[in-house]
């Protein structure tokens, strides 16, 4: 069994495709007659053209315009005079082979392009490499590998999907991905999730441990590929795919319905997304509202920091498909697990307890406020709540504060609006936080637990070691108490509490946490129409007993 990211939901068993990574180095060759290498690579561009004008139709065949624009870019690509001339130029001038003057052209390119400060340009280096890395493959005499080859359904093992492979697929043949590298918000993740399919993301090795054909059980839900199952677990998972299958659609009728308990006591059932993408799927399964957008996927998925335009842009896109429904977006969270290539931080010895996401936001103040004030900028256009995560003493809220009325000072000042009424929460995911919950909670509009972060942090018990998961336990009673202390303080102070951590979508747990007066659970999008199905059928009352004789 291999675990990995659960990146989209759902069961497939079927039999690997496995596609190699295309990794070509080239050699610097000397060449006699350099017009016939010219003419083998104008020959080369002739025909990466043709893949890519092939591409692009059945890109916006199978998606959309947009996602074929990336295409677009390419092909126009081979048309500039920077790219194909210097090269062209340098096989001629220097008597090299192709492959050799390309990479090298390339290479010189990306360089130019990582040194310039417009991020529009450099945000090109991915584009470049792509050409370069078809225009290589085409050289050396080979087919595109991949998912235009597959003849029979399949479960695709990469290293990772691109845009290009995925552009190509037989969707009807494909019943699930498992990758080795990226992440929630990568391309393929996010592709998955498009077409519905089950997606494990940031398997270790897989390339080595999985080959073509191999027979595979892949759980999207639980974040597990079998390899070569036996009889009796392949029977297994065939009835969990029914079960899977008739569950999904009884509980399609929950969508429309509110969340409220048999005596009456109405909560909300919202979902957590990692990029302006999933927000579909909050749709597709009735989410009353967003409790957490973990925004530091936006940065994640970049080469360099977003920049508050862009920010604005997709902030102000999921406020505006949610139609007025809540939207909390959290600030940066970045460290711990999670890294930005272009955002060196110096190694830590335990990264969780260190510099990470409030505590460097306060640190890279500029960071921050462009941040906040795409944030601002965006709440004019529908229900925008702004939460700080990480915060653990009453100092870094009143600081972030502080930044977030300066924000509003200079878009005030620069005549821009932003919703005046906007509601500022926080995490509460530090013990340390939870255990002053009574002061912080005068100086903010709402809590929103964290239990992923408060389970790790109450126990002492890293969330990713494997080796001490059997203390990470939801039902801890030191867990379970502090949880109960941030409601009451909240409560005490008339703010509402939230929770956005795994824990809210724990069906076992619901009962407990409704009678402890949860107003709001946020979860996966998967999770919330069967969340929802279990508050219909508890009592608010019988639920405050349970909590009161525990
Ligand atoms: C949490 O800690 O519970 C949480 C929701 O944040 P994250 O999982 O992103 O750390
Ligand atoms: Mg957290």
């Amino acid at each position: 069994m291999l675990k990995g990211i659960k990146a989209s939901s759902g069961i497939a068993i079927g039999k690997a495709f496995v596609i190699k990574e295309y990794d070509f180095k080239p050699l610097k060759i000397k060449i006699e007659d350099s017009s016939l290498e010219e003419e083998r690579f104008n020959k080369a561009v002739e025909k990466a053209k043709k893949e890519l004008e092939e591409l692009i139709e059945s890109t916006i065949k199978n998606f959309t315009e947009n996602e074929g624009e990336i295409f677009e870019a390419h092909l126009t690509m081979l048309d500039d005079p920077e790219l194909i001339g210097t090269v062209s130029e340098k096989i001629l001038k220097e008597n090299i082979n192709a492959e050799y003057a390309l990479k090298t052209v390339c290479d010189e390119l990306v360089e130019i392009f990582e040194g310039i400060e417009d991020e529009y340009l450099k945000e090109r280096i991915v584009d470049i490499k792509d050409v370069t890395k078809r225009m290589l493959r085409i050289l050396n005499g080979q087919v595109e590998e991949g998912v235009n080859n597959i003849k029979e359904e399949s479960i695709i093992i990469s290293k990772d999907i691109t845009p290009s492979q995925t552009a190509q697929m037989d969707k009807n043949k494909v019943l699930g991905f498992v990758t080795e590298t990226g992440g929630v918000t990568s391309h393929s993740a996010i592709i998955a999730r498009t077409l519905g399919i089950p997606a494990i993301l940031g398997v270790h090795n897989l390339l080595d441990k999985i080959k073509n054909g191999d027979v595979l059980i892949i759980d999207g839900n639980e974040g597990v590929v079998i390899l070569n199952p036996d009889e009796k677990t392949l029977k297994n998972y065939r009835e969990k795919i029914e079960r899977y299958m008739e569950d999904k659609i009884e509980l399609l009728k929950y969508k429309d319905l509110e969340s409220i308990t048999l005596d009456f006591k109405k909560v909300e059932v919202a979902g957590n997304i990692g990029s302006v993408e999933e927000v579909d799927s909050i749709i597709e399964n009735g989410g009353e509202g967003i409790g957490l957008f973990r925004t530091e996927f936006l940065y994640m998925e970049k080469e360099v920091l977003p920049n508050e335009e862009e920010q604005f842009l997709a902030y102000k896109s999921v406020v505006e498909k949610l139609n007025g429904k809540p939207v909390v977006i959290r600030t940066l969270d970045i460290g711990g697990d999670k890294k930005l290539s272009y955002l060196p931080i110096k190694e830590e010895l335990n990264p969780f307890l260190g510099y990470r996401a409030i505590r460097l936001c306060l640190d890279r103040k500029d960071i921050f406020k462009t941040q906040l004030r795409a944030l601002l900028r965006a709440s004019k256009y529908g229900n925008l709540k702004i939460m700080f995560p990480m915060i653990c003493n009453l100092e870094e809220l009143l600081e972030s504060k502080k930044i977030l009325k300066e924000c509003k000072n200079e878009l005030k000042e620069e005549g821009l609006e932003y919703d005046e009424n906007l509601e500022v929460g926080i995490m509460i995911e530090v013990p340390s936080a939870a255990i002053i919950s009574d002061i912080l909670a005068k100086e903010v509009d709402f809590f929103s637990i964290g239990t992923n972060d408060l389970i790790q942090y109450t126990m002492a018990v890293d969330r990713m070691n494997e080796k001490v998961s059997y203390l990470y336990d939801f039902n801890n009673l030191a867990v379970l108490r502090l949880i109960k202390l941030v409601i009451e303080n909240g409560h005490r102070e008339g703010i509402w509490v939230g929770m956005c951590g795994e824990m809210a979508g724990r069906e076992d747990l619901i009962p407990l946490l409704l009678g402890m007066g949860l107003e709001e659970f946020s979860m996966s999008p998967s999770s919330i129409l069967k969340v929802r199905k279990i508050i219909r059928n508890l009592s608010f009352k019988e639920s405050s007993k349970i909590v009161k004789k525990l």
